[in-house]
């Protein structure tokens, strides 16, 4: 442990490194501590889902090591590193089970999402892979070029099923989708906008089990099966598991900090401890919580300032998401959660452009897939701010 308390960054996925460069611009030499579990590598987690497209490995999705953005940061990276506990009245972390403490005068925790795994049975479970990372995605790649894999069971039809079924068409090997729900990215768009994916990812050779749950993964003569709740089989190579994320609330919730569906923040990023605060997918700012880069990348700019003296609250304004699926793309600003009102759709094949309209006339919010797309720019000036 250094001498003089440090910022304590935990996490050095988008968040975390992307806080550091901020809070740089202001601050050349205040002593910065980052530690990662994983390598510390950096990367772009979006590229994750389009690298069989581009036929990146994981090392060309690396832009930097763990050294050369220390250097950049002049910040001490720790990798292969894992907090385990924090004593928010000491302003102290513990670190692995060694018992390591380290000092902090402002500690932030850019801790990310878990993968939700699915209650699944049987014998094959080693096969069934989730990427939410780096190394996770260079166990799949290695998997499907050991296995000689030629079809993938995907499970989950929303954003990144979605995304990995193209990818998957992209680069060659045949998808079967499943989703509980009743079409692509349910969670996300109105019926006809997710037809409309479906459409355009069938016609790139997707098939798509809407309605069942998947219950088990077992081995086969020469491959995989994988069963059905509504007693179907598919026989894959390779199972994908994408069926969502949960933000990181543990370490938080043991340390006695204000937890909700993420680890609770005000405008300013902090928790409910003095010193500390939260940012990037563990976040819950103000009541949002935004699994995306663009909130990421406005709370790393204000909280930047706050953490070099100059107090600020972050703002969202509306920000659209682009779904990486080319075979019908989608842009989708969703509504904020329990606003009222009802889609106008209108619709020319896998082209559709739907208004979530609230009671008095207002947008608040769309989804655009195919041509539709060409829409965002317009509509998107006409949205209402998510915080202003
Ligand atoms: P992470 O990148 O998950 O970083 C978390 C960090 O915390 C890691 O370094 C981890 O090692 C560390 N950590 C956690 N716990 C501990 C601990 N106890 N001790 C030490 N270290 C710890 N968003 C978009 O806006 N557009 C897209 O197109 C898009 N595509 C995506 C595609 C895929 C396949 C995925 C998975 C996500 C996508 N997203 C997209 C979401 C976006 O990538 C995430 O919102 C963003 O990367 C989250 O960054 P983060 O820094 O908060 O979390």
């Amino acid at each position: 442990a250094s001498s003089e308390a440090a910022i304590v960054v935990i996490g050095t996925g988008l968040a975390g490194y992307g806080l550091v460069r901020e809070l740089r611009k202001y601050d050349k030499d205040s002593p910065v501590i980052m530690i990662t579990s994983d390598d510390g590598r950096a990367y772009s987690k979006p590229m994750l889902s389009t690298g069989f497209t581009k036929n990146t490995d994981a090392d060309a999705l690396a832009q930097k090591d763990a050294g050369g953005m220390g250097e950049d940061l002049n910040a001490s990276v720790w990798t292969s590193t894992k907090v385990t506990a924090i004593n928010t009245a000491a302003q102290v972390i513990t670190i692995g089970d060694k018992e390591t403490q380290v000092h902090y005068k402002k500690l932030v925790l850019a801790l990310g999402a878990d993968v939700i795994r699915p209650p699944i049975q049987g014998n094959a479970l080693e096969y069934v892979y989730s990427v939410n990372d780096l190394l996770d995605y260079h166990d799949f790649r290695t998997a499907v070029a050991k296995n000689n894999v030629k079809k993938v069971c995907i499970i989950g039809g929303g954003l990144i099923g979605c995304e990995f079924t193209n990818d998957l068409l992209n680069g060659g090997i045949e998808t079967e989708t499943v989703d509980p729900l009743g079409y692509c990215l349910p969670t996300l768009l109105p019926e006809a906008a997710g037809k409309a994916v479906q459409a355009g990812l069938e016609a790139k050779g997707a098939k798509f089990h809407f309605g069942p749950l998947v219950t088990e993964v077992n081995k086969s003569s020469d491959g995989l099966i994988v069963s059905l709740n509504n007693g179907e089989t598919i026989n894959c190579d390779l199972v994908l598991s994408a069926v969502g994320v949960r933000p990181q609330i543990k370490l938080a919730q043991e340390a006695g900090l204000t937890v909700n569906r993420g680890i609770a923040t005000n405008r300013l990023l902090e928790t409910s401890a003095p010193n500390v605060y939260a940012m990037g997918d563990c976040a819950e700012v103000a009541g949002h919580v935004l699994v995306y880069v663009a909130p990421l990348m406005a709370q790393a700019r204000a909280l930047a300032k706050t953490l070099s003296g100059d107090a600020t609250e972050v703002s969202y304004p509306a920000m659209p998401v682009t779904i990486k699926t080319p075979a019908c793309p989608v842009t989708v600003s969703p509504a904020p959660r329990d606003a009222k009102g009802t889609w106008e759709i209108e619709q020319d094949g896998i082209n559709v452009v739907a208004r979530f309209v609230g009671t008095d006339g207002e947008l608040l919010g769309f989804a655009l897939t195919g041509e539709g797309t060409k829409q965002k720019m317009v509509l998107q000036k006409l949205l209402p701010a998510i915080m202003p």
